[in-house]
């Protein structure tokens, strides 16, 4: 009895001296003032079904943490089959086994969305273009039209995706590819306009590593390499640096991506560490969470913070992307630390808005404003 009295007490002790390390490690780290704690390169308004909160439940969700946002709803939208699924209505692309299609709408929902904010409101966003197919070369048309239909209020287009585990199998008509010209279209365009691209494409095959597939080197590396030096002048985040769920960083991922990064052919391109997925490898071992913190300090302008939430229910859910990355956050030093947390997207989406209404301004008939 005594024993595990003890026990409970020690373990109580240590669990405050482990509370106030926390505090002190995130009060050394994180700003004392209300200036935010970081933008949010990467989310999702809405999930698979088109659902999400109102946008100013989700203002409410951001408070003084997250500053600015880059806001997207998903292009893919999952079909309730009767025939497949009965009563059981899927809410996520991995709960059925029917098919995705393109919903263009999804742009239409954003942008009303955000002209429904005041103008200090909208200052918080940076809304995205992400309701095309990337298999089709009329995708650019869609791009376009929502540009002309909704001036004043998009950035850029994405996240959009070529190679994704499940998801891109799950689409019918021609699967996406990094070999279509027709990707190469709407690079071409997102360049000409001023839009930042968020793209995601996984770099490997899934599971890759547990099949045993013997290659030397991720199955998409050198296409998608290929893509990016393809568009010198497109502003490109490489969403997740290319992992997913099935996909972990192999050995020596991040030598590859330094090499991209140290390369002046790719200083058009950057990466984005969103999702719990990926933030559950970097922080699996000190080792890997150091491993990352090296990379991003030999390259502290080009990695950008972003949640990957998807429709969160509340603030809990939406910050949960940020403070699993607090491993990340103590090791980092503070100059490179602020920049994945804000600058990065300050200086990557302020281009893009400046760029894109000035593009609007020579191909709309009136402009509002951002
Ligand atoms: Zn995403």
């Amino acid at each position: 009895m005594i024993g595990s009295l003890l026990a409970n007490w020690r373990e109580a002790r240590c669990a405050a001296a482990m509370v106030f390390l926390l505090f002190v490690g995130v009060a050394e780290a994180l700003p004392q003032n209300n200036d935010p704690e970081f933008n949010d390169s990467h989310f999702h308004l809405t999930n698979n079904i088109q659902e999400g909160p109102d946008i100013r439940e989700f203002l409410k969700m951001m408070g003084n943490r997250a500053g600015r946002v880059a806001i997207f709803g998903i292009p893919l939208q999952q079909e309730w089959s009767y025939r497949v699924d009965g009563d059981r209505a899927p809410t996520y692309y991995l709960h059925s086994d029917a098919p995705l299609y393109y919903y263009s709408f999804t742009d239409a929902w954003i942008a009303m969305a955000y002209r429904s904010l005041t103008k200090e409101q909208r200052a918080r966003f940076d809304p995205m273009i992400t309701g095309f197919n990337p298999a089709d070369m009329y995708a650019v048309d869609h791009i376009r039209r929502v540009l002309r239909t909704f001036p004043g209020v998009f950035s850029g287009i994405g996240e959009f995706t070529i190679h994704k585990e499940f998801v891109s199998a799950k689409i019918p008509g021609e699967v996406a590819s990094l070999q279509n010209p027709a990707l190469d279209r709407i690079l071409d365009f997102a360049g000409e306009v001023g839009l930042a691209v968020i793209l995601h494409c996984d770099v490997d095959i899934p599971l890759a590593k547990d099949v045993a597939m013997g290659a030397a080197e991720p199955a998409y590396l050198s296409e998608i390499k290929a893509v990016l030096k393809r568009h010198p002048q497109t502003t490109i985040i490489w969403a997740h640096i290319g992992l997913g769920r099935l996909v972990a960083p192999p050995e020596g991922y991040l030598s590859q991506i330094d090499g991209i990064l140290s390369d002046p052919d790719f200083s058009n391109v950057y990466v984005d560490i969103s999702w719990d997925v990926v933030a559950k490898y970097f922080v699996a071992s000190r080792e890997a969470t150091e491993n990352l913190a090296a990379a991003m300090q030999r390259h502290p302008g080009r990695f950008l913070f972003g949640t990957d939430g998807a429709a969160p229910v509340n603030e809990s859910k939406y910050l949960s992307v940020f403070n699993q990355y607090a491993p990340l956050w103590k090791t980092l030093d503070a100059e490179t630390s602020r920049k994945v947390r804000l600058e990065n997207y300050e200086r990557v989406f302020d281009e893009a808005r400046r760029r894109v209404r000035n593009w609007e301004r020579g191909h709309v008939a009136r402009v509002g404003a951002n």
